[in-house]
C-alpha cells in the first residue's frame, strides 16, 4: 500500500494551489456577494488544463488520472467552491460522459472543445418533479426519424446560463420506464431552447444555476449518446464519477476552513493567551484534522478505484456522504473558532460554511448516497 503522491500529482496540486491563492482568492468575496460567474478565471483554468483534466490528449485533454482531478478540486474548493463546481461539472459529468459513451463524431465535434475549455458544458438531469427520483422524467424526446423533438423543463442546472453544450436526459418511451430514457447533446442557440432566470442561492453563489426550457427543440439523431434506451444508465454511471468530484469539493471546503481556523487560533488572544492554548479550541482543531484526514482517505480511495478500473459506485457514494458531512460540521466549527469575526464576510469561513451545504444535496443527496451504499452492502 503506497499513500504517496507522484511527482506529477504534486506538480498539478501545486499549480492548482498557486492559481487558487493568486487568482481565485482576490475577488472571491465580491463574486459571492454579487453572484458573479468567474468568466475570465474559467479561461485561465482552461489554459492550465483544468477543464479536461482526465480527457485523453487526442481529444484536447490533459490526460491525467482521477487522483490529479481530486487534487485540483480540493485546492480550488479550499478558496472558491463556485469555481470548483464549474470545473467539476465540465470534467466529470460532461467530458467524462462524452469520452466514455459518446460516438467518435460526438467526441470530435464537442469533446475536443469542452476539454480545452473553448466550450463549457452542463449536465441536465433534474426536473421540478424529478430530483432524487430521477426515473420520473417528464421531459420527452419523440423520435421523428432524422431528429428527436425535445420538450420539457430542467431545473437547478449548473453552468445553465454560461454553457454552450448541454447533455440532456429525456424520456423517449414512457412504457419502458428507466429503459425508455435517452441522453442527448443539445447546443445553446437551438431553436426552442430557452434559459430561465438565475437562481439566488445560499452558497456557491459564483456558480451559474438556471432552469432550462425546451419547446419543440429539434435534436439531430446523431446527438443521442449511446444505444437507444441507454440514457438512465448513462446518467447513473456519469454521476458515480461526479460524486468523486463533489466529495473532493467538500474535502477542499473543509480543509480550507480548517487551515483558516488553525491560523486564527494561533493569533487571536483571550485571557492573556492565544485561543489555541484553550483545550476546547485545541480539541476542535484535533477533531477537524482527524475527520478531514478520514474524508481524504475515502475520496482518494474512490479516485484510486476509478483509476484502477474497479467499480467505484459504492466508494464514491461513501466518499461523498462522509466528506460532505465533515464539510458541513467542520465549517460550523471554524466559524465558532473565529467568534464574531466568523460571522462576517471578510474572514471567509462563513462563505465556506454556506458553500458546504450544497455538497450534501447535489449529485444525489446524502439520503440517496445511503440508499446506494445500503443496497450494495445488503446484496453482498
Ligand atoms: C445549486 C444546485 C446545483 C445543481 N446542479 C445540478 C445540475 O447541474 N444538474 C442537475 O441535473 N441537477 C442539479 N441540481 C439538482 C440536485 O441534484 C437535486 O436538487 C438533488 O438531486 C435533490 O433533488 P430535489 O431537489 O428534487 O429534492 P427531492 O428529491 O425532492 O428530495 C427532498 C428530500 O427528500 C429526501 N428523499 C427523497 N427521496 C428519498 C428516499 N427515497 N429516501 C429518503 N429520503 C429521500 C432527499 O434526500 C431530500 O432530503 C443542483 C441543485 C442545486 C441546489
Amino acid at each position: 500500500m503506497d499513500f504517496s503522491l507522484t511527482e506529477e500529482h504534486i506538480m498539478i496540486r501545486d499549480a492548482a494551489r498557486e492559481f487558487a491563492q493568486n487568482e481565485l482568492l482576490p475577488g472571491v468575496i465580491e463574486r459571492d456577494e454579487k453572484q458573479h460567474f468567474p468568466d475570465s478565471l474559467v479561461k485561465k483554468m482552461a489554459n492550465l488544463g483544468f477543464m479536461g483534466i482526465m480527457v485523453n490528449p487526442k481529444y484536447g485533454g490533459s490526460g491525467m488520472d482521477t487522483i490529479s482531478y481530486v487534487l485540483v478540486m480540493e485546492e480550488l474548493s479550499k478558496v472558491d467552491a463556485s469555481a470548483a463546481v464549474i470545473v467539476s461539472v465540465n470534467n466529470s459529468l460532461v467530458c467524462y460522459g462524452l469520452e466514455a459513451f459518446g460516438s467518435e463524431y460526438q467526441k470530435q465535434k464537442y469533446l475536443t472543445k469542452l476539454a480545452t475549455g473553448e466550450l463549457i458544458g452542463a449536465f441536465c438531469l433534474s426536473e421540478p418533479e424529478a430530483g432524487s427520483d430521477a426515473t420520473s422524467q417528464k421531459t420527452s424526446a419523440i423520435d421523428k426519424g432524422d431528429y428527436y423533438l425535445l420538450n420539457g423543463t430542467k431545473n437547478w442546472i449548473t453552468n445553465g446560463g454560461r454553457a454552450d453544450v448541454y447533455l440532456v436526459i429525456a424520456q423517449t418511451d414512457k412504457e419502458k420506464g428507466s429503459h425508455g430514457i435517452n441522453a442527448f447533446i443539445v447546443e445553446k442557440g437551438m431553436k426552442g431552447f430557452h434559459v430561465g432566470p438565475k437562481e439566488n442561492k445560499l452558497g456557491i453563489r459564483g456558480s451559474d444555476t438556471h432552469t432550462l426550457q425546451f419547446n419543440d427543440v429539434k435534436v439531430p439523431k446523431e446527438n443521442r449518446i449511446g444505444d437507444d434506451g441507454f440514457g438512465f444508465k448513462f446518467a447513473m454511471k456519469t454521476l458515480s464519477g461526479g460524486r468523486i468530484g463533489i466529495a473532493a469539493q467538500a474535502l477542499g471546503i473543509a480543509q480550507g476552513a480548517y487551515e483558516l481556523a488553525l491560523k486564527y487560533s494561533k493569533e487571536r488572544k483571550t485571557f492573556g493567551t492565544e485561543i489555541s492554548n484553550h483545550q476546547a479550541i485545541a480539541f476542535k482543531l484535533a477533531d477537524m484534522h482527524t475527520e478531514i484526514s478520514a474524508a481524504r482517505h475515502l475520496v482518494m480511495k474512490s479516485a484510486w478505484d476509478k483509476d484502477q478500473g474497479k467499480n467505484y459506485d459504492t466508494s464514491s457514494a461513501m466518499a461523498k456522504l462522509y466528506a460532505s458531512k465533515v464539510a458541513m460540521k467542520q465549517t460550523v466549527e471554524a466559524v465558532q473558532i473565529f467568534g464574531g469575526n466568523g460571522f462576517v464576510k471578510d474572514y471567509h469561513v462563513e462563505r465556506l460554511m454556506r458553500d458546504a451545504k450544497i455538497t450534501q444535496i447535489y449529485e444525489g443527496t446524502s439520503e440517496i448516497q445511503k440508499i446506494v451504499i445500503s443496497r450494495s452492502i445488503l446484496k453482498e
